[in-house]
């Protein structure tokens, strides 16, 4: 079979071991079905951003030049939620749809992807961004009003773990055990007074499975535009990671927009 098409995150559904799907161009291919057979990626030397243009090169988070600099999918507060102004009615780049995107629930968890961590997302988002980042188990912390509420919880959290996944030790199944209830009433003390309002009493905690037959023992990061293709049996997929038996594993995310064809 051949796909080809410009590369979106993978879609994902939680069961009783997460369901993966990936968009390429029209098609939609159930990832969990190629876990043991042979595929190949390759690069087609262009990308999409996501406002359309097709470009050569991107910025972080696989935007476009000027998507980078001037729209709002770009501003500040996307990676740093702390950095919020929309509830100030300030305006970073487009209140308006800063307005819609910050000014809605936020959870702050707490995540065991190969090691804890803290993390910020909107609420919708649970738990996609869990499987996004390859959590084996999560835990709410708190529920704010707004993104910029939850961000200050957060980076008071930072200053006592960390608040990224350590995504080598991820992606070789390297797992430890963790007691997220302990952890979270733990961390409820480092919460500054004023969000202490925010602290949920929601102690569900959410496990998460993946379709990861074997575990790589060395991990090397593919990168298309360097590498230019990647070939191999798919032994797994986590997080946004597909697994191969070679070792070499590539973040699907990171790869938004490029176009590739797959063939398996
Ligand atoms: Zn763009």
């Amino acid at each position: 079979m051949r796909y080809s098409g410009p590369l979106a995150k993978m879609k994902t559904n939680l069961q009783d071991e997460v369901k993966y799907y990936l968009e390429i161009g029209d098609d939609f291919i159930m990832m969990n079905d190629l876990i043991g057979k042979d595929l190949k990626m390759t690069y087609l030397n262009q990308i999409t951003c996501f406002c359309g243009d097709l470009v050569s090169e991107v910025f972080r988070m696989n935007f476009c030049r000027k998507c980078f600099f001037e729209k709002p999918e770009a501003g500040d507060a996307i990676l740093r939620p702390e950095l919020s102004k929309a509830h100030l009615g300030e305006e970073d780049r487009d209140l308006e749809w800063e307005k819609k995107y910050q000014l809605q629930p936020h959870l702050v968890y707490l995540a065991n992807s190969a090691g804890l961590k803290v993390g910020v997302t909107r609420i919708g988002q649970r738990p996609t961004r869990w499987i996004d980042q390859g959590a084996r188990e999560a835990i709410v912390l708190a529920e704010t009003e707004n993104r910029f509420e939850a961000g200050q919880i957060e980076v008071a959290l930072k200053a006592h773990m960390s608040d990224k996944t350590p995504w080598q030790r991820m992606v070789k199944g390297e797992d430890v055990e963790i007691d997220l209830l302990t952890e979270k009433k733990q961390a409820v003390q480092y919460v500054p007074d004023e969000y202490a309002k925010f602290i949920s009493e929601n102690d569900e905690v959410t496990h998460i499975e993946y379709p990861v037959t074997e575990y790589p023992t060395k991990a090397k990061s593919v990168n298309l535009e360097k590498n230019g293709s990647v070939e191999g049996k798919l032994v797994g997929i986590r997080g946004q990671y597909l697994l191969f038996s070679s070792g070499a594993v590539m973040n699907v995310r990171s790869h938004e927009g490029r176009h590739v064809l797959l063939e398996f």
